[in-house]
């Protein structure tokens, strides 16, 4: 696997696998990789004669006072890692390639309009306006003909989908499952700033989604319902934590569901422990009138 940092030489890389026919899989990171991340890479492996795999945290995500100074690296294992999942590139973009000048010079952006109105959205302003443009940034870069997210950032994946259909960006988006702990507990980068304790109890998080599909399967269809129990699963579960907002959301808008679901629907919540913040989500999907999980 090769490390790259120049545009000029990766664009070299992806014009010779275009020229032979071969497709371009792209999985975009912010690194300090995981089983998540790997499972992206596999499958995107799988699909494609060209595997890039980006390593960048972008500054322009994260809020005046979130994790942004300390987002965990580790560059050795990152290298490790993709290499091992069968990355033939690694591209690590510097600063001045993703915002020349600085993002505070930069003008235009992207804005993910009504969607990121709501959930991470509203509890971190700025934050998909950051995602959305810098995705955009990677997949001119990268230029790949498939890119690949995880449904662990649910409201992330539904943004790009829209970005990419709005802006007819020339790509094939694929969401994969959220890969997890045996606890449950979803992987992310950020479960290393968790102690013992706090990593024991947030593995509520997936048990207080899974005591929500358990009363949609006993018939259960009303929202405000479906959140109480999400909330009383925390409280009992996870003492320690505390509710940044747990929401049913309408699947396509984002928007919170105040009645019956009816339609494809994503339960989401964030939890703080001390000061990390965990996400994570169950999507309810509707076929012929039976509910599926994922
Ligand atoms: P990040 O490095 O946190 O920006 O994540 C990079 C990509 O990996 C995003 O598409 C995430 O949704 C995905 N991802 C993060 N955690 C997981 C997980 N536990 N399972 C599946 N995908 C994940």
């Amino acid at each position: 696997m090769d490390e790259i940092r120049e545009p000029v030489e990766l664009r070299r890389r992806v014009a010779a696998v275009r020229c032979a026919a071969g497709t371009i899989g792209f999985v975009p990171t912010m690194g300090y990789l995981h089983e998540g991340h790997v499972a992206l890479m596999r499958k995107a492996r799988a699909d494609n004669e060209l595997l890039i795999v980006s390593r960048y945290v972008n500054p322009t995500q994260f809020g005046a006072t979130e994790d942004f100074g300390r987002y965990p690296r580790d560059e050795r294992r990152d290298h490790q890692l993709a290499a091992g999942a069968g990355a033939d590139i690694l591209f690590v973009p510097d600063d001045e390639t993703m915002y020349p000048g600085g993002p505070a010079r930069q003008q235009v952006w992207i804005d993910p309009g009504g969607l990121a109105g709501h959930l991470e959205g509203a509890a971190r302003p700025g934050h998909f306006r950051g995602v959305a443009t810098v995705v955009a940034k990677l997949l001119h870069l990268v230029q790949p003909d498939r890119v690949y997210f995880g449904q662990k950032d649910g409201q992330q994946s539904t943004v790009i989908a829209r970005m990419i259909v709005d802006l007819g960006f020339p790509v094939e988006l694929h969401v994969l499952p959220t890969v997890r702990e045996e606890s449950g507990l979803a992987l992310s980068s950020r479960n290393v700033y968790l102690s013992a304790e706090q990593r024991r109890e947030a593995a509520a998080l997936s048990g207080a989604l899974q005591q929500a599909w358990a009363a949609v399967l006993t018939g259960e269809r009303d929202a405000p319902t479906l959140v109480r129990l999400i909330g009383s699963y925390l409280r009992e579960h996870a003492p320690s934590g505390r509710m940044d907002y747990v929401e049913a959301a309408d699947l396509a808008t984002m928007a919170p569901i105040l009645g019956v679901i009816g339609g494809d629907t994503m339960l989401a919540l964030a939890v703080f422990f001390g000061s990390t913040r965990l996400i994570d989500n169950g999507m309810i999907r509707f076929r012929d009138g039976q509910p599926f999980w994922s």
